[in-house]
């Protein structure tokens, strides 16, 4: 992003003023163009041509390029695409004798933020050129904003992890330490504290952990390890984990998965921990002797997951702020579960990034289904055709 912006002497060059670089093979449009934009305190450089125009686009990054769509050698559509690639932010505006639907629709596709149709008058040149450049102005703006944002989530990511995080676990090994009685022998009371005060110290390292996963979860990082899923495997790997859990808290853990060819694309290990949310929940907010049934099926384009508890249900109420951050339903029967509240929304993230909704269906004292859909593919990774599976 730093090389979209103008390095200090660029800046000086232009003595805080737009700069505008006029493309055109007639020189009539060059000069009319430059007498106008010049009586308006812009900068204006020229080029006759396709390849000169990149080259000095290249040279002086100028904020806006008006470009003649029809030229000799490179043409403008050419050279729109070509102006996207050395910074999107450069404003392009089209000159065109021609203009028809298709060129426009095309050039538009091509980055030009707008068009002027030749033969123009210099008030339609200076209300495009202002327009032009009140849109750079948004988007260096939008792009500086983005890169603060950025860079606070860095930091915060830091300071959650070194400042809240280590501590946490340092005290959390002491406590250790002391039970295990090697800091000297310790009264069965204060043994009985130090357990008590350990467990509180879980549950903040489980909230600080949840609070980092949804601070690193970024859509594009998940991207980047995209591979071809099935999605009874990692359903399968996720129970297996929870299987202790379920023991402890006396629910039975049942699956129904389809048979079928198709996969999603996806990052397996974020969908793991999508599902380990979900399927831990469907536990925790069971009753003793309830069942959880973890299910697939296809449904149109989508591969659907679905969990589904017996257990206290969630009511209509609460159902609309369940994947807000830090929400926690408080009633008598979810006083025993410690939890962040933030479960659900980081589940929610990881489907959204990969094109996937979730959907829930709640009745208290019932139970609750969660469904994940997500779009299939086949093993190519392109989208599969709609089909219907197999239950196994
Ligand atoms: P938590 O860490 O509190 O479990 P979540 O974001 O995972 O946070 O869930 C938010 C709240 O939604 C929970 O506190 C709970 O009250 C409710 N909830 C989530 N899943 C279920 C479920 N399967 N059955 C009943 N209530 C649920």
């Amino acid at each position: 992003m730093r090389d979209n912006y103008k390095t200090a002497d660029q800046q000086n060059m232009t003595e805080g003023k737009d700069t505008i670089l006029v493309i055109d093979d007639e020189k009539a449009v060059l000069d009319c163009c430059c007498q106008v934009l010049d009586k308006n305190g812009y900068r204006t450089e020229t080029s006759e041509d396709g390849v000169s125009g990149l080259q000095k686009i290249r040279e002086i990054k100028p904020d806006l390029v008006l470009v003649d769509l029809k030229m000799p050698g490179m043409s403008g559509m050419e050279l729109l695409e070509k102006i996207r690639d050395i910074d999107p932010n450069i404003v392009a505006v089209v000159i065109t004798g021609y203009a028809t639907i298709e060129s426009a629709v095309e050039a538009m596709k091509r980055n030009a933020y707008d068009f002027l149709p030749k033969p123009f008058t210099p008030d339609q040149l200076r209300i495009v050129t202002r327009r032009g450049l009140e849109r750079r102005r948004l988007a260096l703006k939008s792009a500086r904003l983005q890169q603060e944002k950025e860079k606070m989530r860095e930091n915060f990511i830091t300071l959650v992890s070194h400042q809240l995080r280590s501590p946490l676990v340092s005290i959390r090994q002491y406590f250790e330490v002391i039970l295990e009685g090697f800091a000297g022998e310790v009264a069965s009371k204060q043994k009985e504290m130090i357990k008590e005060a350990s467990k509180r110290i879980d549950e903040l390292l489980k909230l600080v952990n949840d609070w980092l996963n949804m601070s690193r979860i970024e859509a594009d990082n998940l991207v980047e390890k995209f591979e071809p899923v099935a999605l009874p495997a990692v359903l399968s790997e996720t129970i297996e984990l929870l299987k202790p859990l379920a023991e402890v808290r006396k629910v039975t853990l049942e699956t129904d998965f389809c048979d079928s060819p198709s996969v999603v694309q996806g990052n397996k290990e974020a969908l793991k921990q999508a599902f380990t949310n979900l399927v831990s929940n469907a536990i925790n907010y069971n009753i003793e002797g309830g069942t959880v049934t973890v299910s697939t099926k296809e449904e149109h384009n989508h591969l659907v997951a679905e969990v589904s508890d017996t257990g206290i249900g969630i009511s209509q109420e609460n159902l609309h702020f369940i994947f807000d951050e830090f929400f926690r339903v408080k009633t008598k029967e979810t006083r025993g579960v410690t939890g962040s509240g933030l479960g659900l929304p980081i589940a929610k993230r990881i489907i959204e990034a990969h094109n996937g909704s979730i959907k829930v269906v709640s009745r208290p004292y019932k139970g609750t289904t969660f469904a994940i859909l997500l779009p299939k593919v086949d093993l190519r990774g392109t989208p599969a055709k709609s089909t219907s599976c197999a239950t196994t």
